[in-house]
């Protein structure tokens, strides 16, 4: 292999694995003034609280070393999936449901709605293969829905699946992706920088800081933003972190936009610690994320799909159960679910005025 084709393929590497490699540990300041801090402007963005510059050095080390998990091959994996397809999202909910896709991508059908976390039914990340379909078609997505982006990583963004999708669904998209979307004829987007909200129907939808990076082919590092997105109606509030590694933002969005009814968080991605760290939240650091926001429901996701780190696609699951017995908590609020599985999402007890029952958070303190 020659020295061009070595260093491209360290190139993909380094974008279809979303980390940023931090040699050193993270240093977080809790103030939470940081998340408020400037965070760049168009073509070059940071987190203010802790920036980070990929080095190159670190993916090549990570590439030529050995994990815990290397030479490790689960055969079968362990990743459920049910049949669905997609017939329900025809007719109006009883309340709100939530179906994954597999990997990021949610449908979340609330009432006469519907809206996606950052869509990929493609069967391939780039590089990195899909390991079961789509749980829904995408032939079933309808022309009403939106969706909402977190970055521009391709296990997160896909032209085939932006450009299959209708015309007609509304992007929610992070500063710098815009033009991206309207080359595609893609002219409802909505391009936002963190804690601007944008309204839609019933829905404000709020673009909030989280720790992550990006980088695409076309997208020079950190030239387009990241985020994660607070969708709420009013009645019920959804928080979508996309990709991020454990920070003082959660306690933070949680104050915010609280209460909040369900947190889609990321648990997989995570391994080696000294390469993801940064950017990717291991089990233990995505409960205790769920913690900090004091949401009702934990869904885990970013695992079970694509394989983009060493730690097997099905473990993320296991490992979370562990930390969550040996942190004494309660596994009742957490749905690790099935591809394609839909999961009603149960509905809140109004206690008296402007109180919430809710067992499910006070089984976690
Ligand atoms: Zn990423
Ligand atoms: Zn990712």
């Amino acid at each position: 292999m020659n020295l061009s084709r070595s260093l491209f393929l360290l190139f993909l590497l380094g974008i279809v694995s979303c980390s940023v490699p931090p040699d050193r540990p993270p240093q977080i300041s809790p103030d939470p003034a940081s998340l408020y801090a400037p965070n760049g402007e168009l073509g070059a963005w940071f987190n203010p609280w802790l920036p980070q510059k990929k080095r190159w050095s670190t993916i090549f080390r990570w590439a030529v070393s050995q994990s815990a998990y290397t030479g490790e091959w689960r055969d079968p994996l362990d990743v459920p999936r049910v049949a669905n397809d997609g017939s329900s999202f025809a007719f109006p909910e009883h309340s709100a449901s939530v179906t994954w896709v597999g990997h990021s991508t949610f449908v979340v059908h609330d009432d006469e709605d519907i809206f996606l976390t950052d869509p990929q039914f493609n069967t391939r990340a780039l590089i990195p293969k899909r390991y079961h379909p789509p749980g829904v078609p995408i032939s079933s997505i309808p022309a009403s829905a939106f969706a909402v982006i977190s970055h521009n990583h391709y296990d997160h963004l896909d032209a085939y699946t932006v450009e299959t999708l209708p015309a007609s669904v509304t992007w929610f998209v992070p500063m710098g992706l815009g033009d991206w979307f309207r080359k595609k004829g893609r002219k409802s987007v909505i391009e936002l920088n963190w804690w601007q909200t944008a309204q839609h129907g019933r829905w404000k939808v709020t673009c909030v800081p989280v720790q992550h990076w990006s980088q695409r082919i076309e997208h020079w590092q950190n030239s387009t933003l990241w985020c994660g997105w607070v969708i709420s109606s009013g009645e019920r509030t959804y928080f979508y972190a996309g990709d991020t590694g454990y920070f003082h933002g959660f306690t933070e969005i949680g104050k915010r936009f609280g209460p909040i009814d369900v947190a889609l968080l990321p648990i997989g991605a995570y391994e080696p610690r000294w390469v993801m760290r940064y950017s990717h939240m291991n089990p233990s650091e995505a409960y205790r994320a769920f913690l900090d926001l004091n949401a009702r429901w934990m869904v885990p996701c970013h695992w079970g799909t694509f394989k983009l780190t060493d730690e097997p696609i099905d473990e993320p699951p296991r490992e979370l159960r562990r930390v969550v017995e040996a942190a004494g908590g309660s596994l009742d609020p957490i749905r690790v679910m099935a591809v394609g599985e839909r999961w009603e999402v149960p509905k809140t007890v109004k206690a008296g005025l402007g109180q919430v029952s809710n067992e499910s958070r006070t089984s976690l303190k």
